[in-house]
């Protein structure tokens, strides 16, 4: 017999959730604080207690501020799936701890239209328990450390901002002479994809914290840096984003590492 499975939070992540649960043959309960529909075979509670006395609550909150007064000592096994900081999830795991509650705290890397397709990957960290994670998507355990997942999931997301940032950049500084997103973005897709494929030897050299290059090196790309936020100035667009990377080169190139290859500015971040 499959367990019951209550989701708080029925905005456009937790109704994801409640389908794929239903999907897999779950008893699905769900709660939400306004008046939303409820989506079908799933049903709907008014109060937080009643959603307790599943088995299994899954949470899909905007943020722990919002979700911390809503947890009750008398939940089994907690599902966080709200996103937050590890700290955060630290401090809900000891809240569990305390209180006899069972605790896995998970990140979902996936939009709401990819959960329950193996696409949808949740690290999960914590206890080792993914039964209902599985209905969501590829679970990946992370270790008993609660806060993990969310550190994963924040370094994770801090790849995707600047490299979206960046290419939102481009589009402008094109776009200032009249080029359209669609002219540009199969070139940044390639340009990208080349890119990404240097990564594993750029993880290599901060793993050996060896810097010799004769691909690149900090000078060249402090200078490249300037260009562009020199042209971003001259063409009229914001120059936050390119002023923010020549300051983070421009320091590992006073720290020494001028000639070193790019992996070395992580001595600077570090
Ligand atoms: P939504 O804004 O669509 O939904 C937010 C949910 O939080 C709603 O159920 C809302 O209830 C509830 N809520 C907000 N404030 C309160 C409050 N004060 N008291 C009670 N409930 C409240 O957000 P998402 O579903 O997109 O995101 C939910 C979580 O999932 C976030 O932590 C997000 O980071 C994470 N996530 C989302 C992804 C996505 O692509 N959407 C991807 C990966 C993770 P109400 O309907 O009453 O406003």
């Amino acid at each position: 017999i499959k367990k019951t499975v209550s989701v708080l939070g029925l905005g456009r992540m937790g109704t994801a959730l409640a389908n794929a649960l239903v999907e897999e043959g779950y008893d699905v309960t769900v709660w939400n604080r306004s008046d939303r529909p409820a989506p079908p075979n799933t049903k709907r509670v008014a109060t937080t207690e009643e959603a307790f006395e599943a088995d299994v609550v899954v949470t899909c909150l905007s943020t722990y501020d919002v979700q911390e007064p809503l947890l009750g000592k008398n939940i089994k096994t907690l599902v966080n799936l709200t996103s937050g900081t590890p700290e955060q999830a630290r401090a809900t795991a000891r809240w569990a701890q305390a209180n006899g509650v069972d605790y896995v705290d998970g990140v979902i890397m996936a939009v709401p239209q990819q959960i329950g397709t193996p696409q949808a990957q949740i690290l999960y960290s914590g206890q080792q328990e993914h039964h209902v994670l599985q209905a969501f998507g590829e679970p990946v355990y992370l270790g008993e450390d609660a806060g993990m997942a969310a550190l994963y999931d924040l370094a994770l997301l801090g790849i995707m901002w600047p490299v979206f940032g960046g290419y939102l950049q481009a589009v402008a500084l094109l776009g200032t002479e009249g080029v359209t997103p669609r002219q540009f973005t199969p070139m940044a897709v390639g340009f990208l994809n080349a890119m990404v494929a240097l990564l594993p030897e750029m993880g290599e050299e901060v793993q050996r914290r060896e810097y010799e290059t004769d691909v690149s090196a900090v000078d060249i790309n402090v200078a490249g840096l300037r260009m562009l936020a020199d042209a971003a100035a001259q063409q009229g667009i914001d120059t936050a984003l390119a002023e923010t990377l020549h300051d983070l080169f421009r320091r590992a190139q006073e720290k020494g590492h001028g000639a070193h290859s790019i992996a070395s500015v992580v001595e600077v971040i570090r």
